[in-house]
């Protein structure tokens, strides 16, 4: 793999089976990195990369954008952000909350949390943002997250990235919940001995941050882990009814929330997105629960000119080891998962001027689905 031109836009997003990271070429070698995963070496995916292909990371990445604090997007922030001493840092404006970095504290402290220490990551990041005199980009719907205006990158073209989510009354209703649970996990509902509370609405990503990255006349939408609850001004209604007869329609579609059934809205598709978009899809599994279904793929798969999914190999132990081996290893007592997914990651370089697709490469297990 090699840098792309300075006059053209790249989109790459890898997905190893567990968690996203999203990094796009502005033009001129400068780069936006949204969310983190970890790739085979267990290294931040985005990072190693950009390393590879011989990016100045300490100055050419421009910014990097946390768009909510599951753990499935991101590992390896910190470690992104420390290296990235030039970059702006963005996430939702919740957590410019004393009380939510309360609750994030309090619930990564939680036994038997399923979820991940994703808060911890985001509170290291915002102590190091600190530390280097820099306030973080705070975002809610419509806030433009940076521009660079024409003339600053040689390809002549205007570029933006517009977050879409979260709405205000998302906002509110997640510091709403996190007062409520600080409450009914305070120290004084522990001494009564009443029973420990999960946040309610914490599965359904109320904070994750969709954005549209707008170059010239073309647009790309990141959709996050953005789900739809059929409510006005919740979800993908409600970024729906907000970009109506807004240019452009996006021709390219990182899928939202892993193609799952409950991110999918039939307006996107018919109303938001150009007809038949590219459509690229992160797959994540986490115990027996796996995404996206056959289902889903199949709905994507019809919606799109092309959809690919970022990594797709799926080795049975059967497969992976000698009868005799697996014998051994069984005797041993070490238990193996049976099922294996690889990083993998979609590229797509695209010419600002025309809006064409000059490339598309397919890494590891990647594949058009
Ligand atoms: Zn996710």
């Amino acid at each position: 793999m090699t840098h792309p031109d300075q006059d053209k836009i790249q989109v790459i997003v890898f997905g190893p089976g567990f968690g996203e990271c999203i990094l796009i070429h502005i033009g001129d070698h400068g780069w936006i990195i949204i969310d983190s995963c970890l790739n085979d070496d267990k290294e931040p995916a985005g990072l190693s990369y950009l390393s590879s292909i011989g990016v100045d990371v300490e100055n050419n990445i421009k910014l990097i954008v946390a768009t909510h604090w599951h753990d499935d997007h991101i590992k390896g922030l910190f470690k992104t952000l420390e290296v990235a001493k030039s970059a702006n840092f963005a996430m939702s404006s919740a957590m410019s909350h004393q009380e939510f970095l309360a609750f994030l504290i309090a619930h990564d402290r939680q036994p038997n949390m399923r979820i991940g220490r994703g808060g911890t990551e985001i509170i290291k990041c915002l102590r190091l943002m600190k530390s280097r005199g820099k306030v973080p980009k705070f975002v809610v719907q419509d806030r433009l997250i940076e521009s660079w205006d024409i003339g600053k990158i040689s390809h002549g073209k205007r570029v933006e990235l517009l977050a879409l989510s979260p709405s205000d009354a998302q906002l509110a209703d997640t510091l709403a919940d996190a007062s409520k649970f600080l409450r009914d996990n305070s120290t004084e509902n522990s001494a009564k001995n009443l029973p420990k509370k999960r946040i309610s609405s914490e599965n359904k990503n109320n904070l994750s941050i969709a954005a549209l990255l707008v170059v010239g006349d073309i647009g790309i939408l990141f959709g996050a882990d953005v789900e739809e609850r059929n409510i006005e001004n919740y979800g993908w209604k409600n970024i729906v009814t907000n970009r109506k007869d807004r240019a452009p329609s996006p021709f390219i579609f990182k899928v939202a929330h892993h193609g799952s059934q409950g991110a999918h809205l039939d307006q996107v598709w018919d109303d938001f997105l150009e007809a038949k978009p590219i459509s690229i899809v992160t797959p994540w599994k986490l115990g027996g629960n796996f995404l996206p279904k056959a289902e889903d793929i199949q709905r994507i798969k019809e919606r799109s000119s092309f959809a690919y999914i970022t990594s797709s190999e799926i080795i049975p132990l059967k497969r992976r080891y000698d009868r005799e081996v697996l014998k051994d290893i069984q005797r041993s007592g070490v238990s193996l998962t049976s099922i294996q997914y690889k990083c993998g990651s979609v590229s797509i370089t695209v010419n600002p001027d025309s809006g064409v697709v000059e490339e598309t490469v397919l890494t590891n297990t990647a594949k058009l689905i």
